[in-house]
C-alpha cells in the first residue's frame, strides 16, 4: 500500500493545493492531506475548520483523507506509516526552503522521503497568504479557491465585521 502524506498549513486550501492533491491521488493508493497543528500564530481558520474544508473539496476523490499532526513531520511519517511526503513546488523561490526541509527531515528520520510535484502553471502564483490578503481587502478570490472556501471566507469576514 503506497500512502503519501501532503503536509501543510492549508489556511485555506487553494486550487493549487487541490491540483497537487489530485496529481498525488493518481500515483498513490492513499493520500493523507495533513494539517499541521499550531504551525501559525494567528491562522484565519482553526485546524478543525481547515480539515472540514479539505474534506469538502476532496469529497469526490475517494483515496484522499484529511488528518492532523502535531510536532515533527519526520515523526508523523512513521506514525501514519507513509511511504513519502509530497510537497508542491511552485517556482524556484520555493526550492531552497523545501530542499533544506527535505534533507533535514531525512536526517531526523531516514525513512522520510520527500517527493516534489509541480502544479499546473495557472496555479503557480497562488498561495494561502495571498488569498487571505486579497479577501481581507474585499477582493474576489473565486478564481483561486473552491466555492466552499469562498463561502467560508465570506462567513469569516462577515463575522469579523459584525463583531
Ligand atoms: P506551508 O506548509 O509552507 O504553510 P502551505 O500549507 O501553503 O505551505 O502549502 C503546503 C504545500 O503546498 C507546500 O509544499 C507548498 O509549497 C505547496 N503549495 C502551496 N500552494 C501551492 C500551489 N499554488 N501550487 C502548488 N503547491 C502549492
Amino acid at each position: 500500500m503506497k500512502r503519501l502524506m501532503y503536509p501543510g498549513s492549508f489556511d485555506p486550501v487553494t486550487n493549487g493545493h487541490l491540483d497537487v492533491i489530485r496529481r498525488a491521488s493518481r500515483i498513490a493508493d492513499e493520500v493523507l492531506v495533513a494539517v499541521a497543528r499550531n504551525s501559525e500564530k494567528s491562522p484565519l481558520f482553526t485546524t478543525d475548520e481547515r480539515i472540514d474544508l479539505i474534506r469538502a473539496v476532496t469529497a469526490s476523490i475517494p483515496n484522499v483523507r484529511a488528518v492532523t499532526f502535531t510536532g515533527l513531520l519526520a515523526d508523523a511519517v512513521s506514525a501514519f506509516e507513509v511511504s513519502a511526503v509530497i510537497r508542491g513546488l511552485r517556482a524556484v523561490s520555493d526550492f531552497e526552503y523545501e530542499f533544506q526541509m527535505a534533507l533535514m527531515n531525512r536526517e531526523l528520520n531516514p525513512a522520510c522521503e520527500t517527493l516534489f510535484m509541480m502544479p499546473s502553471p495557472e496555479y503557480s502564483f497562488l498561495s494561502s497568504r495571498l488569498i487571505r490578503e486579497i479577501a481581507s481587502c474585499g477582493g474576489s478570490i473565486s478564481a483561486f479557491v473552491p466555492p466552499e472556501v469562498v463561502a467560508a471566507i465570506r462567513g469569516k469576514m462577515e463575522r469579523t465585521v459584525h463583531d
